[in-house]
Formats: C-alpha cells, structure tokens, sequence
C-alpha cells in the first residue's frame, strides 16, 4: 500500500517536527521508503509493513544500536519522536519511522574486484560479531519466510512460477537445502543477523568504509545465512561463481571463522537463498507486476542457478573449505574405490572409461566426481527428465512413506498411472504389466508371445539388445554373437540391420534389400515373435530404413505371428515428435517393452500390450512380480510423466535434438572422420569412420574422442559392432548450449587429431 506524500508530509511535522521540503522514492521490498529532503539535511522516512509489529520494529532498532556500539559509522540511527519516542503510527495503523541518510554508493550485485569482495566478507563479519550477546525475544519468535531456517514456508510459492523447467530448478535447490535442514539445526551455530546483505542493502560511504542498511529481514538464525547471502550476490554475473564468492566468505571467516560443517553447507545455502528470492518475487509479482525493485535481481538469480548446476557442490565444499582454512574434504580416491569394488565383484560388470570415475552425485544434466569435477552427462537416457529430478524425487519418498506393497490389494496410484499410461498408447493396446527391469519386461513380453502364437520362435535384428535375462540373452544378437556368447537356439532368427549408411545406397533401395533378406531368413519358419528396437541402440543407434517396419510386420503377421516394440531406449518422448519410436515408422505393434526412463533410474519395467493377448495368457497362472506395480513404483513414474508435461520436455527433445543434428551435420561436412549423423530428437549417433569409408570403422578414434571430451567434463558413450558410433542420449532437459558445448570440443578433439594424422 502506498501513501499519499502529502499525508506523510503531515504526519513527519506532527510526529517528528521535520518539515519536508522534498520527497525521494528509495527502493524497499516490503517496506516503503522515502528520502526527505528538510532544511537542515535528509534523513529516510520509512512505513513498515502492515504485518510489521511494534516489537519487531523496537527490536530492528535495538539491533541496529547494538551494532554501533562497535561500529558507529555503519548502521542508520533512529530519530526519536517529538515525544520521544521511537516511531509513530500513521492514521491506518502503520508504523512510521525516521532514520539518519546514509551518504555513499551502494555497492551493488556482481561485483568481481577480490579486494572489495574480501572487505565486504570482513565487514559482515565485524557486524555479526558486534551481535554477539545481543538478545530479542521479539526477533527469536519472528517466522519470516525469508530466513532461510523457514524455506519450507517458501515451498508453497513455487507454484507462482510459471515456467515449469524454472520451477524445478528453484525446487530442486529448495529441497537439497531442506532435506539437510534436520541435521543441521543440530549442528550450525545460531546468531543475530542482518539476514539480506545484498548489493542494494550495503553502502561504500564517501571515507571509503563500508554502511548496512535496512534491517527488515534482522532475524535469529543460522549465522552461515549472513555471509552465504552476502556471497550469493558477489556471485551474480560471474563465470566463476564459486570463485567470486571465495573472497567474500575469506573475508567474513577472517574475523568470524567458519566450522567445517558451514563450509560444506554453504553450497546450499546459496542455492535456497536464489530459490527463496524468485519464489518471493514470483509471489510479489502477482501483486506488484510493475515493480521493478522486486524483479531486479530476477535474472540474475535464475543464471546463477543454472550455473551452480553446472558447478555441483562437491567443488564448492572444497574451494569454501580452503577458503576458510580447512582440508578440503573430498579427495580422489578412485585407486582405493576400485581396488573395494575388485575385492567384491565380477569384472564381468564393466566400468566406463580406463580411468573410471567415482561419481558422488548429478543433478538434472550434470553429474559431480569425487573430487569435485563436474561432468555434461550427454548419454545417460536412464534419468530421462534429469538425475535426481525435484519432483520425482518427492514423488518418490512421499509414496515410499505412505505405502509400499505389491499388486494383490487395490490401489489408487496403480490404476491411475495405468490409465495414464496407456493414454499414451494407440487405443487397440489397453493392458499393462508391471515389472522392475526391461529386461523383465522382455522376458515377460517372450511369454506373452508364446502364449498367444503358441510357438516360442523369435525373430529379432542383429547387434539387437532386449535385456539380461536368459531368455533376452538368447534374442540378443549383440550378446549371443559377440564378446563371449555362445549362439542361441535354433528356433531364434537374426535378421540384418537395414542400415542404409553402410549399405551405401539410398533409404528406400535399403528397405526393399533388407526385407527380401528377411524374408530369405523368415521363409518357412512358421509363427513367430518378432522383437526390434524402432532404432537399433546397441547396433550403433541405427534407425531401421524407412518402410522397413512396415513390411516386416506384414510380413511376421501373415505368418500368424505377432510384433514386439523394444521401446526401453527410445520411448517418452525422446524422440521429440514422436512418443514411441513405433509411430516413427507408422506402425502398431502388438507389444510393447518400456523401461530405463519410465521411472528416472528408480527399477521398473512394463509391458503393454492388447487385450486379446494379455488373455492368451490368463491360463490359471498367476503374473506375479514381488515389486511391479507397486505405489512408490508408480508415483514415481507418474511424476516423470507430469514433468515430461510440465517441462514440456518431449518439445525440448524435438527443438534441441534437432540444432545438435544440425550442427553434427556441419561437422561432418568439414571431417571425412564422420561418416554418418543418425536419429532423431535426443537419440543420435555419429559413426565415425576412416577417410569417409563405411567400412573403414574409426574406432580407435572414438575411444580417443570420448577420452578427450572426458577431460573437457563431458560424457558420451559408444557402440555399434565395431564400437565405432557415438551414442549421444543425454537427460531431456539438454540445452542448446549444452549442445553448442559438446559439438564445440568434438571439433576441436577432432582438429587435433587431424593435424596429427
Ligand atoms: N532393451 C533395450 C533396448 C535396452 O537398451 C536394455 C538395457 N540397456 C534392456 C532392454 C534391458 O533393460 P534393463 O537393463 O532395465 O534390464
């Protein structure tokens, strides 16, 4: 609410006998502020919120006093009343104050100079120190949604942010800072603080030495909250976010010395403070859509999130802790990791990269080693909307407290996501299985096969991948024939990959061969199940040759049989435009194996399929999958469902996928090393090759590219029988600057290796 300068002028002469000879707007979030010019100076007149007591409006004062007893320069001093009192009340209530006008520069957000930064730091330390043995009942009781001890009364404004990528960012720092809050109400000291110590709030005076102002927010709590709040504005603009904040919390640990456990803390703090303050002026913005105080730190705010992702907190704690004269807490010990894991398992178990990693923890599209490097996860199709996505996570331990059984009892979220899952579906496929791998479902989905066609004969393509088990393994191609496999059955067919780079001659000349080498293969052998991905995965991410699907699905069916989709790498829309990788090929299959991203990495399967199967195989025995189905299992899948939706994440696969085609494509143009660039929306697979020769596999190549782009803190994986195709799949949110990242240091890997060839 604002007031009527007029009006205020006349309560300024009543109450405080100050004759106004001018009125400036000053800046305030919930408070409203004036400079008044009078004949023998300015000072600041200043109406606090309605919702602001007189108790706490005695105790911001009271505060400030305190604070210059030691440091008279730096805080506004009240003026008293003609009564001599310490504030007055404006005829609606509302409490009138008047304060000394500070004279200097605000010091403002962003600033990199170190110097100033260190002095900042260390001046908020003399500040906090100044309250030591200050006492207020008034501020002790005081439930702000601003101090960070109450983030979870900022919980509910998330909602106020439209954009639903935005708003996961802003959950995701407010949950990582809320699940550790338990623990550290036990174990962080608590103080009198300022509580806002951003760039608008502190002032450089004209003598050089530094003035805070306002102390709306002056609240009893965790003391890491000054200094991790005072940082997070030095790091606003900066590359280097964690490096901009070091000095200033160097400074502040100079004269008050942060413990470890604030050390490594302080990520989070960070992160709840950026979440808190666009979810404050997302909130105020429903309100106050003009005001521009509010939105002022807006942009900003959301950059520096997206860069703090990109940072992870494993470096932080480190660098903080140094900062702070601490041992950095987290060192490699990958020698030590692996010779533990040696001693405990098989090494048919594989480790990515010769040099494995020991990864700590990701978020969204990155992931953060041990010791603090932070990674581009650019193959990693698991966490699907991105690792340890906000919502899916809450989705997870919300249900994983309520209610965890298996399927023998009714249950609302089980049939919810039953229904919502096949929405997604062609109508004519209305029955849902539910197990906890893809390898599971495949198995599963074999049966159902068998049991409709009475026959247990598999066709499936070469370099194929279904899953683990033995009977996946025995329709695995890429098992049974490669590295150690020992054949299949002989009732199990491999039908060649319609790969038209390889075969070298155009889509349709491919089809038309492929089918008729099918159908060589398939003369005579009955019904039969045929399984294939919609684009081969482990065969080197090759999408079958147009019309390819269409004929062998005529052709499996007019032999009685029956056609499975392998949608576990390709399925929930990343492929952009296409849900499932079927309706890429304009066809319906009769069953359908769904996994790795169905859930974001927590283990789940499910086979879909029509009713007329699922009853071939109602024969008086019991499906019965111990953890399929269950509640916690399908809340959370659901939740990868609403924030496909809610991010609009298939769109992203389609609009991103599509520019990092393109620019692979430019690649191609300039390096014979690249032979082909396949897929579609965030599945694609660049084939390299040597001189431009399909048959020339490049596959050292590839291990020296996927090397180098590992030593730039970004991860891709290979495949393809001659292990010779970069497999890109990334989590969905993938930018296109993450994009620009990746095509940037595979052409510079690919620079060297040129000059050296
Ligand atoms: N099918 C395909 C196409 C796969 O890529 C995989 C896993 N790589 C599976 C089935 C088996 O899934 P899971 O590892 O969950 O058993």
């Amino acid at each position: 609410m604002t007031v009527s300068t007029e009006f205020l002028r006349d309560a300024l002469k009543a109450d405080y006998g100050i004759t106004v000879s001018a009125f400036h707007r000053l800046g305030g979030y919930d408070s409203v502020n004036y400079r008044v010019d009078t004949d023998s100076g300015q000072l600041v007149a200043k109406i606090y919120p309605e919702e602001a007591s007189a108790d706490e409006v005695m105790a911001e004062i009271a505060i400030a006093k305190k604070i210059a007893l030691k440091l008279p320069d730096a805080v506004q001093a009240a003026v008293p009343t003609l009564a001599g009192g310490k504030f007055s009340r404006l005829t609606d209530g509302r409490i009138l104050g008047v304060l000394e006008f500070l004279e200097g520069e605000f010091i403002g957000d962003g600033n990199a100079d170190e110097k100033e930064s260190f002095q900042i730091g260390e001046f908020l330390g003399r500040i906090d120190e100044s309250l030591f043995g200050f006492e207020s009942a008034a501020l002790k009781a005081r439930a702000q949604s601003w101090d960070l001890r109450n983030s979870f009364l900022v919980k509910p404004k998330l909602e106020f942010i439209g954009n639903g990528k935005k708003r996961s960012l802003a959950r995701y720092f407010l949950n990582q800072f809320l699940e550790r809050l338990a623990g550290w109400n036990f174990k962080l000291r608590r103080s009198y603080i300022h509580g806002d110590a951003h760039g608008e709030n502190i002032l450089r005076m004209n003598d050089g030495e530094f003035a805070i102002i306002d102390y709306g927010d002056a609240c009893h709590s965790f003391l890491l909250s000054e200094i991790a709040i005072a940082a997070t504005y030095r790091m606003f603009g900066s590359r280097d976010p964690i490096g901009a904040a070091v000095p200033a919390v160097a400074g502040y640990s100079s004269v008050v010395p942060l413990t470890e456990e604030e050390c490594d803390a302080f990520f989070y703090f960070v992160g709840a403070r950026l979440a808190s303050s666009v979810c404050h002026s997302a909130e105020a913005k429903t309100e106050k859509p003009h005001d521009e105080y509010i939105a002022r730190s807006e942009a900003g705010a959301w950059e520096l999130m997206e860069r703090l992702i990109e940072t992870g907190p494993v470096d932080t704690e480190n660098r903080i802790r140094t900062a702070c004269g601490h041992a950095p807490r987290n060192l490699d010990d990958t020698a030590l990791q692996f010779n533990r894991r040696s001693s405990t398992t098989s090494t048919a178990l594989s480790l990515q990269f010769s040099r494995p990693i020991h990864m700590k923890s990701a978020a969204f599209q990155y992931m953060y080693d041990i010791s603090g490097n932070a990674y581009l996860d650019c193959y990693n199709n698991i966490p699907q909307v991105g690792h340890c996505h906000p919502v899916v996570v809450e989705a997870g331990q919300r249900a994983m407290s309520e209610l965890n059984t298996n399927t023998r009892y009714l249950n609302d979220t089980f049939n919810r996501y039953s229904e919502r899952l096949l929405a997604r579906f062609p109508r004519e496929l209305d029955r849902v299985f539910f197990v906890n791998s893809g390898s599971a479902a495949t198995d599963l989905a074999l049966r159902l096969g068998e049991a409709f066609i009475g026959s247990n004969s598999v066709a499936a393509m070469e370099f194929g991948y279904h899953g683990n088990t033995r009977a996946a393994i025995e329709v695995s191609h890429y098992k049974f024939a490669g590295k150690g496999g020992k054949g299949t059955r002989e009732d199990v067919y491999a039908l060649p990959i319609p790969d038209r780079f390889k075969a070298g001659i155009d889509e349709s000349e491919t089809t038309q061969i492929y089918l008729e080498k099918a159908r060589d293969v398939l003369e005579g052998k009955g019904s039969l199940t045929f399984i294939a991905e919609p684009i081969v995965g482990c065969g080197g991410q090759v999408p079958l040759s147009s019309g390819y699907l269409e004929g062998i699905y005529a052709m499996v069916r007019g032999a009685g049989g029956i056609t499975i989709s392998d949608e576990v790498q390709t399925g929930f829309g990343r492929l952009g435009k296409h849900f499932w990788g079927f309706e890429m090929h304009g066809v319906v299959p009769d069953i359908v194996v769904l996994g790795k991203p169905i859930a974001n990495g927590h283990p789940m399967g499910a086979v879909v399929t029509s009713r007329r199967i699922a009853e071939a195989f109602e024969t008086g025995m019991e499906f019965f999958s111990s953890f399929g189905g269950n509640p916690v299992s399908c809340s959370i899948a659901e939740a990868v469902l609403d924030v496909l939706e809610a991010e609009k994440l298939p769109e992203n696969a389609e609009i991103v996928g599509h520019y990092l085609f393109g620019r692979l494509e430019e690649l191609r143009q300039r390096f014979a090393s690249i032979g082909d660039v396949r897929g579609g929306g965030l599945f694609l697979g660049v084939e390299m090759v040597v001189g431009g020769d399909p048959q020339k596999p490049a596959t050292a190549l590839v291990g020296t590219i996927k090397d180098g782009l590992r030593d730039s803190g970004i991860l891709v994986g290979s495949d393809g029988p001659s292990d010779n195709v970069l497999k890109i799949k990334p989590p969905l949110c993938f930018t296109k600057q993450n994009a620009d990242r990746f095509v940037e240091n595979l052409d510079s890997i690919l620079e060297k290796h040129e000059q050296h060839d």
